[in-house]
Formats: structure tokens, sequence, C-alpha cells
């Protein structure tokens, strides 16, 4: 027997990530056409995908790479013959157990509970990815929301009110996942392009104890109760939905909170977020502010660095494979936000050993809109890293810039290169990213580029 899933060693972690992936891996490489043309193509057969060391020689992917048709062909949709082909002996197990007198109806429920889109969400950059969601990723979701409510020491006596509004977003199904996974009663009262009132008349409606909204919008919304003399004295608990703030504005927030009338001796301001195309709930715990708490049995990270695409040891591009997730299947999906790294360390205010997200969050981190001919377009600058990795030169960077009224890029090549080889890369960074370079500027002396790129720290920087 293991510990509860927050309480186990790094040791245990690992086995229970090998048996996770052994069980998922091959449908999951198998059921979704977009990584069965990948694995296909690697020559890699789906059985032989079982651990985390298989898992690393599928390439890690980019938005730009998964995007046609909004992802949907990330989505596991797996026939019965491929079910009994790959099937792990745990869902062959489910299927047996679901066969009741009725063989073929047993059958064909289980798999529709298991595999079958019955919600979506948008994510991504410029939210172009559709995410789909099984009943039993559903079901997942809600037992995440427990957890995440347990972590931030909510419970079935918590009354919720969120700000967040109605759409198809993960910040909202996220709330909603919490709530409902911990059987508090929430209220969700805002729709889509509504303001703030909604979530001011709620407080009549119930003893609220907690809320939840974006952290741009909190201190409005405590300073539109306290004008509206609403009740918030029960309020311990802000549940900022987004990448943490940081200190200095967690406790203006938290300020304007008391100001209103939350609770002064209990109130926590609390983040939660996971990145949009994931459906995990991460959270800070109630305890402290010590970095977001990840579900090392649901999912497994990993932090590349945003240039080379290699394992970080700090902070870099944050990596997510869906593990255990039907529907939208995420294998070393590169999601664009940086983090500023991933801890191991057990968390020094509540004890618990899973991993923790730790230091500042930029979402779209590498995915700048371009102001185009009236429109934008998103460049994804881990597409230029990874072409200028095999390319034979010997520094190089990449800045933004303005040229009349539309945004460009400008690629820099140090050392001896030609014209002629400038023209290729040239070309080779416009089918990669679907923006050519509008300028290419070549630097006999590589020491010049080597220079900048150490001065920013990253390759990429922005002049516009
Ligand atoms: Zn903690």
């Amino acid at each position: 027997m293991t510990a509860a899933w927050d309480r186990r060693s790094l040791v245990e972690q690992a086995r229970v990530e090998e048996l996770a992936l052994a069980d998922w891996l091959p449908g999951a490489v198998t059921f979704a056409p977009h990584w069965s043309a990948v694995v296909d193509g690697l020559g890699i057969a789906p059985g032989d995908l079982v651990t985390r060391e298989d898992l690393l020689r599928i390439p890690p992917s980019l938005q730009g790479q998964v995007a046609a048709s909004g992802g949907t062909r990330m989505v596991q949709r797996p026939t019965e013959t491929q079910v009994k082909a790959v099937a792990s002996a745990s869902l062959l197990l489910r299927i047996a157990r679901g066969i009741g007198g009725d063989q073929r109806a047993g059958k064909r429920d289980l798999l529709l509970r298991e595999f079958k889109p019955v919600h979506v969400t948008r994510g991504g950059a410029a939210d172009q990815l559709a995410i789909a969601s099984s009943r039993a990723d559903l079901d997942r979701q809600h037992r995440v929301g427990a957890r995440a409510a347990s972590l931030l020491g909510l419970g079935d006596h918590d009354y919720l009110v969120s700000a967040i509004p109605a759409g198809p977003s993960a910040a909202f199904w996220s709330v909603h996942a919490l709530a409902l996974g911990s059987s508090m009663l929430a209220l969700h009262p805002r729709g889509h392009g509504q303001g703030l009132e909604r979530c001011i008349d709620a407080f009549g409606l119930m003893p609220t104890t907690a809320v939840a909204c974006e952290p741009q919008e909190a201190i409005a919304w405590a300073e539109a109760l306290q004008d509206a003399e609403a009740d918030v004295s029960r309020v311990d608990t802000v549940l900022l939905v987004g990448p943490p703030v940081d200190d200095e504005a967690r406790a203006e927030i938290e300020a304007a909170w008391r100001d209103a009338g939350a609770l002064e001796s209990e109130l926590v301001v609390r983040s939660l977020w996971a990145p949009d195309v994931h459906r995990s709930i991460w959270t800070e715990c109630h305890e402290g502010v010590t970095g977001l708490h990840t579900m090392p049995d649901l999912e497994v990270l990993e932090v590349l660095d945003d240039a080379t695409g290699r394992q970080s040891d700090g902070s870099g591009d944050l990596t997510i494979t869906s593990m255990g997730w039907t529907g939208t299947t995420l294998l070393r999906f590169r999601t664009g936000v940086e983090i500023g790294g991933l801890t191991d360390d057990a968390c020094p205010a509540c004890g618990r050993t899973v991993p923790r997200i730790v230091g500042p969050i930029t979402e779209q981190r590498w995915q700048p809109e371009l102001a185009r001919n009236g429109g934008q377009v998103t460049l994804d600058l881990r597409a230029i890293a990874i072409e200028m990795e095999s390319a034979t030169v010997s520094a190089w960077r990449v800045e933004l810039f303005q040229k009349g009224q539309v945004d460009t890029y400008a690629l820099e090549l140090g050392g001896a290169v030609d014209e002629q080889q400038a023209r290729e890369l040239a070309a080779q960074l416009r089918r990669a990213t679907g923006v050519a370079p509008g300028a290419v500027r070549l630097k006999s002396d590589a020491s010049v580029v080597v220079a900048k790129v150490q001065a920013a720290g990253s390759p990429f920087s922005d002049a516009r």
C-alpha cells in the first residue's frame, strides 16, 4: 500500500507514475489520431511505450504542430477493435465488470463513458484549441476539485460565490469542479459579458464564506461590496483564479477584503490555476504561500529550456503529459507557460510531498501577438529555436520590432554565415512559423550576438 496521494515519498510517487503510465500510454498513442501518427512515424509500437523513459522518446510538441482542426486529432476515439488490441488490464477489468446481462450494451456504455467526448473548453494561445473531456474525465476532474478544496481548507460547510464569468473557459469549469468535488454550496452568478453586479447581490442570498475571482478584479469587487454594504463578515478565503500574484498585490487584495469586512483573523488569499489546455486544478495550500501544489499521480510535468527544448533544472517551458485522462490527450505538450521552477521538496507549510510550481508564472511567454495587415498573428518563438538548434551557426538571436504599421522580427546571425545560407534560414523560419523574418542581420563577430543573448538571458527580445 502507498500513502495518500499528497503524502507519498518520491520513490512511491515514481512507482505510482510507472503503473499509471503503463496503464495509459499504449492506449493514448493508439486512440488519438495525431499521436498515433507521431508514434508510427518514429517506428515505435504502442505496446513498447510504458515507462517515463519510453515517453521521453516522443519529441515535445508545440501548439502549431497539433492545432489543425482545433486539436481534435489529439482526442482519443477508439474503435472496439482497437480497445481489444491495446486496452490495459484495468480497462478490460472495468469492461468485464460493466457488462451486466446485456453484453453488447454493457460494453458500449462503458466505452461511451470512458471515451466519448461530452464537454469542451477552449485553451492554448489565442484559445485555438478545443479541449475535450469524456464523462470519465469529468468524474476525474471532480475528484481533482475535491483535492484542491481540501488543500485550500474548503469543504461542505462552505458557501462560495464565484465572479468568474460563465463560458467555455478552463477557469470557469475549474471553480465549478472545485465546488462540486467538495460538496460546498456554490453560486456562479455572472454571465458572459456581465459586470460584477450579480456577484454583489449574491451575498444577500447565502452566508458567503469564500469567493473566487480573477486577480485583477479582486480589489474592485471588494470595494463594490463595501459600497453596497454587503455582509462579507463570514468570508475567510479569497481565491484568485490565475497564476499566483506577487506578495505586494496579494497584500493589497487582502487589505481590500479586510476593509470590506472579511473575517479579520482568518482571512487567506490563495491562488488556483493550471494551464487552460490541462484539466487539473493546482492550488496554493491553506497553510502558506509556497507555490502551486500539483498532482503527480494524474499528470507528468517537465520543464524544458525554451531555446534548446532540453530538460531545464530551473525556469522554462512547462510541459505536460495528461497521464490517465482520455478526451484531449497531451503528450509532452509545451504549454508556452514560463514557470520559475518545479520543486520536489516537501511543502514547508503543509508538509505535502507533491511537486510544487514555484516562482513567477508567465502565460504565452514565447507566443507574442504580432500586428499584421490590420489583424493579429501569433508567432511561436519556440519554433524558431527548434529550427536554429539544428542550423550550423555559431550564435543567433531574434528581436521583435516594428516596421511601418506591422510587427515583425529580425534574425541576427553571428560568425561566418554567407548570404545564401541566411536566405535559406529565413525561408526555413517562414515555413516553421508562418511568418518570415522582416530582416536578417549578419554579424561576423559571433561574440557580439552571444553577449546580447547573455545580457537578455534569452535569445529572444522585444524592441517594439
Ligand atoms: Zn503546502
